[in-house]
């Protein structure tokens, strides 16, 4: 039987064969997994019951239940200083996947450019393909802690450079962009009137002082932006498959139409137990992220005792990046070895892009004691390297 071209291309990035491979293996600790350890608050998971018992078991508005869109426009407003209209420029999506995809459906054309600073979360360069656009991978180097720099992004804007992708806290480098070069980046937006996609599902995961900005927050960027967003990291609800996102009424209403294309609605008590997410967890979010930082600590100090590999701390997100290029090998012959030897699942750097060649990533979502384990078998593998 024939298969639609826009079937997506089997990842040249080795991460599904990874997890093919680990499944071989018995007592494997995945280190692989982009999620949190920690289960979502108990009073979140008493709303989502309680919606269900209340009757919250039907379709809901496409764009959303109103109360939690009103809650988001809160939220908006007080942690990322955008203003959003709750009526028109919020939409409630099927976690951060589908945000990000509307929201490149809704602004990419067959053959535009969106430019996504390298490495870059996986699903991006699909959504762009899905949507008939090109990707144009703009590198960002550990010199300068992985941080997309508008004098780069400046080379790759061509005649047909409709888009940028911007990610920060990163996945996988966990780099935090400065405010100062986003202020840069605005300028070149709207110099080059480029329509910028800010993918923020991590900014409550910063260890900075400085602290997580949202583009659409500066000036002149409210009308170019559309930010995107996920309950998934910041309240541990990966499985209950709530994002959202907001900007310019026109692109919002447009990703709207699409949405009763694809997902129609989001799960109606999953909604509800979002909004006791937004207003009543904040000492529970804290407490995590105190625990994130402990962990990425931790992993940071060991892997840097480990023969051959380096890591600079990263600033935000739950991973670390591990610079490998000493070892002699590709990432993903590195990351084969160390399952093999030692039966530890980690992502190799290709997996995000070719500039992610020389690179591993080690996710720290996993529980303290997992990451001790899983430590201990990353020195005995490194210590035995040549
Ligand atoms: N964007 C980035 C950068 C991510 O890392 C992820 C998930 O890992 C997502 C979006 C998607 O989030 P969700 O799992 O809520 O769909």
């Amino acid at each position: 039987m024939r298969y639609g071209s826009r079937t997506i291309n089997p990842p040249v990035s080795g991460i599904r064969e990874m997890f093919e491979l680990a499944d071989q293996y018995d007592d494997v600790i995945n280190l692989c997994i982009g999620e949190s350890g920690f289960p979502t608050p108990r009073n979140v998971i008493e709303a989502g019951r309680e919606g269900l018992l209340k009757g919250y078991t039907k379709y809901t508005p496409n764009a959303g239940v109103p109360a939690l869109r009103e809650a988001l426009s809160e939220k908006l407003e007080r942690e990322n200083h955008i203003k959003a209209d709750p009526q028109k420029q919020i939409i409630v999506t099927a976690g951060g996947v589908e945000a990000v995809l509307l929201a490149i459906l809704a602004t990419v054309d067959e053959g535009d450019e969106v430019l996504v600073p390298c490495p870059y979360w996986p699903d991006y360069p699909e959504q762009i393909r899905l949507a008939g656009g090109r990707i144009r991978e703009v590198p960002t180097y550990e010199k300068d802690g992985f941080i997309p720099l508008a004098d780069t992004i400046q080379k790759y804007i061509t005649e047909r450079t409709r888009v940028l992708i911007l990610n920060s806290p990163n996945n996988p480098t966990g780099a935090v962009i400065p405010r100062e070069e986003l202020e840069k980046i605005r300028d070149l937006a709207v110099q080059y009137d480029l329509t910028v996609i800010s993918d923020e599902p991590y900014e409550r995961l910063v260890y900075d002082s400085r602290g997580h900005v949202s583009i659409g927050s500066l000036e002149g960027m409210g009308e170019r932006t559309i930010t995107a967003n996920t309950f998934s990291k910041t309240y541990a609800m990966s499985g209950w498959r709530v994002g959202y996102a907001c900007g310019p009424e026109k692109i919002i209403q447009a990703m709207i139409l699409l949405k009763e294309q694809t997902s129609s609605s989001v799960n109606a008590c999953a909604q509800y137990a979002c909004i006791e997410a937004l207003k009543n967890t904040d000492r529970q979010v804290k407490e995590m992220v105190s625990q994130y930082r402990q962990h990425r600590d931790f992993m940071v100090s060991k892997l840097n005792e480990c023969r051959r590999i380096s890591c600079r701390k990263p600033e935000g997100a739950f991973y670390v990046f591990v610079n490998i290029q000493e070892t002699g090998m590709t990432s993903y012959e590195l990351a084969k070895k160390i399952l093999k030897e030692v039966k530890v699942v980690v992502t190799p750097g290709t997996g995000f892009g070719k500039y992610g060649e020389g690179y591993i990533r080690i996710s720290c979502g996993p529980s303290m004691e997992e990451l001790e384990r899983a430590a201990n078998r990353l020195s005995v593998f490194f210590s035995g390297m040549e």
